[in-house]
């Protein structure tokens, strides 16, 4: 067998696979109607799919064509992924299935500092994380980390974060030792939006805007995030807004960040997304003058990033998901600084709040297990 008929069959593989992740269970006929595949080589392959493991036979299905088909389930918690979340207050622990599925996930408070006893504390809270979950360490398929700041190209250290106001870049070997499974880093921002990306009908090109405590985003082409030369596309929380305007936590004035951060919200209810919400539903005015105001430099940012890129503009981070109910009156300031005039929505929410950093570091592995079948 030649090299590309041997990745076609790989291919095909993932095909079925990936099938049978989204329906669960399904029977061979129907898999290879749906799929375009001659009948043969669905067997063949769900055939190793149940000898690996990763499928069963889930016994006849009832009444198909008259005949008892079998059934052939998927099996999502053969491996799982699991996804940390560093901010500056807190780490967000998630663990996926193979499905994507989200099992759990958790928020502790704790303040980052960059020293032994943290990283050590880090790693003691994760195992006893996975053992409140009953899993094994041999089940974990990889480890996705995700931090607020720009991770080095090599992936080997944390360049830059005002956040944690890095002095030098931070390495993450010695830092992150001893865990028995792959590690892979992202900056946070983009994992928010990974967690979207992997979800079934994801657009494969939009803007992510990330609305956490700090601002950021990413750029989607053909389903993929765009990195930039030096890995620090998407750094959109320090875009110029307001010449001259607020004072961004990097040191220079008018970014968006100190006009879009979801502190700007939640500080008012003590520090929770969710009261503010509700304090604005009940018409508290301090908060619906704070809003107003969070709105207006929001649809200015959206109006910029739609202009620059023609594409859909997904609202993330913990603020993201809160503006559903939201989005006419955004799509009614927009309407006022569009050119052109088409009726086209192109702003969505995303799905995920406050986990979906340390979900789509998850999802990232779990993504992997896929395409690395063969
Ligand atoms: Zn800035």
């Amino acid at each position: 067998m030649g090299l590309n008929s041997i990745e076609v069959k790989r291919q095909n593989k993932i095909l079925v696979y990936r099938y049978l992740l989204e329906k669960g269970k399904a029977v061979k006929p129907t898999i290879a109607g749906d799929l375009k595949l001659s009948l043969p080589t669905v067997r063949q392959i769900t055939g190793e799919l149940v000898e690996q493991g990763l499928a069963y036979e889930a016994g006849p299905q009832d009444s198909y064509g008259g005949r008892r088909a079998m059934e052939i389930a998927v099996v999502p918690d053969y491996r799982y992924a699991a996804g940390i979340d560093i901010t500056k207050n807190h780490i967000d622990f998630a663990l996926v299935n193979l499905r994507g599925e989200i099992l759990v996930n958790k928020r502790y408070k704790k303040g980052f500092e960059d020293s032994k006893a943290y990283w050590k504390e880090l790693k003691q809270m994760h195992e006893t994380f996975l053992k409140e979950q009953e899993i094994e360490s041999e089940r974990i398929y990889g480890l996705g980390i995700s931090l607020p700041g720009i991770i080095s190209k090599d992936q080997k250290s944390l360049e830059y974060s005002h956040i944690f106001q890095l002095k030098k870049p931070m390495d993450f070997a010695g830092r992150i030792s001893g865990y028995p499974y792959e590690i892979c880093f992202f900056n946070d921002a983009e994992a928010g939006c990974m967690a979207e990306c992997y979800t079934h009908q994801a657009p494969d090109e939009f803007v992510f805007l990330s609305l956490s405590n700090t601002v950021g985003g990413a750029i989607v082409h053909d389903g993929q995030i765009s990195k930039g030369k030096n890995n620090r596309s998407g750094e959109l929380g320090h875009i110029c807004i307001v010449p001259e305007g607020r004072l961004c936590y990097c040191g220079k004035k008018g970014h968006y960040d100190p006009y879009g951060s979801a502190l700007l919200l939640s500080e008012l209810a003590g520090g929770s997304m969710k009261d503010f919400f509700s304090g604005l539903k009940q018409g508290n005015e301090q908060y619906q003058e704070r809003f107003e105001e969070y709105l207006r430099a929001l649809a200015l940012m959206i109006y910029n990033l739609h202009i620059s890129t023609d594409l859909p503009v997904v609202l993330g981070g913990y603020a993201g998901s809160y503006l559903n109910e939201y989005l006419p009156k955004i799509r009614a300031l927009l309407k006022e600084k569009e050119i052109f005039d088409d009726e086209e929505c192109y702003i969505s929410t995303s799905r995920y709040n406050v986990e979906g950093a340390a979900v789509g570091s998850a999802r990232y592995f779990s993504e992997q297990f896929i395409l690395r079948l063969s």
